[in-house]
């Protein structure tokens, strides 16, 4: 089932009938009628496929805009995209990210992140560390299902974090327009 975005117009002015309430009221009142209607229905007669998602057999297909958990993107050549300049852990308001740059110099790569941890228990899931990433090396998943008895476990390493470039194409071509990066997106090295 595929997410949908509903734009909310709001306006600034209430027009005289919304002014007087009542029609607003009786209004919302058929809105939660026709939903209450609507799903009885399909209690009584089985086919609740229209407002039920039968989760965890079933997955909602978020929006391309949404919010999961942050992850690294990975290169081709196994390698993060990552160039370990710390933006994102100087713009993380949670300070949950954590990176220890090294040097790469036999594969032609000034720095990259010999380790990177972010701490998945304190991190708000904000983005404000993929829209500080100018390599586009950081950026947030459709991944939310992160519940664990043991908060040590949420310590997520640099390789849990890895994830292919391509299955990661929804998200960078919507951040791509959204932040509309001058350098398109490309890659300042690719050598890795
Ligand atoms: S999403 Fe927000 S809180 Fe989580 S690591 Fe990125 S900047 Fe930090
Ligand atoms: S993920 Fe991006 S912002 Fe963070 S250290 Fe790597 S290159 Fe810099």
């Amino acid at each position: 089932m595929p997410g949908k975005v509903i734009v909310v117009e709001r306006r600034a002015k209430l027009t005289w009938v919304e002014r007087l309430y009542l029609p607003m009221i009786v209004k919302g009142l058929a809105v939660t009628s026709r939903r209450f209607f609507r799903n009885l229905a399909g209690f009584i007669t089985g086919n609740r496929k229209s407002f039920v998602v039968q989760y965890p057999e079933e997955r909602v297909d978020y929006p391309d805009a949404f919010r999961g958990m942050p992850v690294l993107v990975q290169l081709e050549s196994g390698q993060p995209k990552c160039v370990a300049c710390g933006l994102c852990e100087f713009a993380c308001p949670t300070d949950c990210i954590s990176i220890v740059p090294g040097e790469l110099e036999a594969a032609g790569i000034e720095r990259y992140p010999e380790k990177f941890e972010i701490e998945m228990s304190r991190c708000m899931f904000c983005g404000l560390c993929e829209e500080a990433c100018p390599e586009e090396a950081i950026v947030m998943s459709r991944e939310v299902e992160l519940a664990s008895y043991d908060r040590g476990s949420l310590r997520f390493q640099k390789e849990q974090l890895l994830v292919p470039e391509s299955l990661l194409k929804r998200r960078l071509d919507f951040i791509r327009s959204d932040y509309d990066r001058p350098h398109g997106g490309e890659p300042s090295r690719r050598s890795a």
